[in-house]
């Protein structure tokens, strides 16, 4: 049977249309069939490790545990390392560097993937615990640049350590477990909250009024002040060991309660606390897993403090990163500055997806937009992209490249109109040790908010160029 001719032969302007226009596609008309189980199969795991992680210590533990049950085992300083072998740096139990080591030497440059495992929450304060009409308190300090207004009327849990004054460190997690009591911040009731609506969203909460309802039966003892808060007291020193002093060396924080769900009748997304930035580090942390013996030596950075600066010894800035490297380099005689200059660094972070609710703060035809793959930032920063390391044009092509070699679907990014605001991530730290570096992730809708919804093939498209980064032998 003859076809239909049209279909057959292309006029010149289709042709020149294929060959010049740069036409994106949803990802779900790209995804191979084959892919689909993979995918969703990534994203249950996914959300174990979100459920499991609301810390960065969580994150780190989980972390730790996953890679230890893949064969990599803590680095000591001086060990002699083999291609193929697989080690890792805990650092204070708050980030993780992962490597594994590759057939080529360590003065070829490192694959590396860093995202970070710290996410806005309410920290409490070193003295938090207080009574107010019989009702009892605990004061936070929020950590990151979080929407005040957003954490209130949610449920949430109390997760960190306790460093007790005889040096043990206690693990508090209450609110996770089925049948476990949580918290809540609590807001003005519609009928007098006339006054409050007329302030702006910035002021509508303030970060004075981010008081976490932790209790209000009162000790049972008629005499006395503050029985709430000692009957309070009195539940965390029969269940931890804590007296009321011990909160001042504590790292306790409030954090959603949610747990990860799909979003949509059609589970095409997940719901979550925290994406920011865990969707990167499950990805760089899972496709790191499965390497084999590649020829770069490939690294995994799980930072911590990304949300307040990198700063501190757990931080991308720290020195950490550098002495880990560097020991590593020692043992091969190799200089560390040889093994930077050529390095490739994936910042693994994520960015905003544009949302059809806000148009007026997005240009789009540069916004990351749902379903059309992982996110390329070339730059990131704010007023004339300030604060950015903004990546090289042959950096950007060689992500493009391997990209493509592995059958990633990406899309560039950018976040948001110009002069609209900004962000940044750990890049410009990786760059100026002088290695490229790109940013790259999954775009999130709310993001920085206690339920954030990332889409899945997003998520599992960060995971294949994170494998392709490190699997790149170019
Ligand atoms: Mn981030
Ligand atoms: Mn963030």
């Amino acid at each position: 049977m003859e076809e239909n001719k049209e279909t057959q032969e292309k006029s010149l302007a289709e042709e020149r249309r294929e060959a010049l226009l740069y036409r994106q596609k949803n990802g779900y008309d790209l995804l191979p069939k084959e892919e689909e189980g993979p995918m969703q199969a990534y994203c249950e795991a996914y959300k174990k490790f979100l459920d499991a992680g609301k810390t960065e210590r969580e994150c780190a533990d989980y972390a730790v545990a996953l890679a230890q049950a893949r064969g990599f085992r803590p680095y000591t300083r001086g060990q002699a390392l083999n291609a193929g072998d697989k080690v890792y740096l805990a650092n204070r139990g708050k980030a993780v560097i992962l490597a594994v080591i590759g057939s080529q030497g360590l003065d070829q440059g490192l694959n590396i993937c860093a995202a970070h495992i710290d996410s806005p929450r309410l920290d409490l304060k070193p003295n938090p615990l207080y009574e107010d009409s019989e009702m009892a308190f605990l004061k936070t300090h929020y950590y990151g640049g979080l929407r005040k207004y957003q954490w209130v009327t949610i449920p949430l849990e109390l997760r960190g350590v306790v460093s007790l004054k005889n040096g043990e460190l206690v693990r508090v997690a209450i609110g996770g477990d089925p049948g476990d009591p949580q918290f809540t911040v609590d807001d003005l009731l519609p009928h007098l909250g006339g006054d409050q609506a007329k302030k702006t969203l910035a002021e509508g909460i303030t970060g004075e009024q981010l008081n976490l309802l932790v209790g209000s039966r009162p000790f049972p003892d008629d005499k006395g002040s503050d029985r709430v808060k000692l009957a309070v007291l009195d539940l965390l020193n029969r269940k931890y060991g804590i007296v009321e002093e011990d909160f001042i060396s504590a790292e306790l924080s409030a954090v959603p309660a949610f747990r990860a769900a799909d979003i949509g009748l059609d589970r095409s997304l997940i719901g979550a606390y925290g994406h920011d930035d865990r969707v990167c580090a499950y990805a760089a942390l899972a496709a790191l897993l499965e390497l084999g013996t590649p020829q770069r030596t490939a690294v995994c950075v799980l930072a911590d403090k990304e949300e307040i600066g990198s700063m501190g010894v757990t931080g991308m800035q720290s020195h950490a990163f550098d002495h880990f490297i560097a020991d590593l380099c020692e043992s091969k005689q190799v200089p560390l500055q040889a093994c930077f200059e050529n390095s490739f660094c994936l910042s693994a972070d994520v960015t905003a997806a544009y949302d059809p609710n806000f148009p007026e703060v997005y240009e789009k035809r540069n916004s990351a937009r749902v379903n059309y793959g992982v996110g390329l930032c070339k730059y990131t920063g704010s007023r004339g992209k300030g604060g950015a390391s903004d990546a090289a044009a042959e950096v950007v092509g060689y992500a493009r490249r391997i990209l493509d070699k592995a059958g990633v679907i990406w899309q560039m990014a950018e976040l948001g109109k110009v002069d609209q605001g900004g962000g940044g991530t750990v890049a410009l730290y990786m760059a100026n040790r002088n290695i490229d570096t790109l940013d790259a992730g999954v775009p999130v809708l709310s993001m920085h908010s206690p339920f954030e919804p990332v889409y899945k093939l997003g998520s599992y498209m960060t995971y294949k160029a994170c494998r392709a980064v490190y699997e790149s032998e170019e």
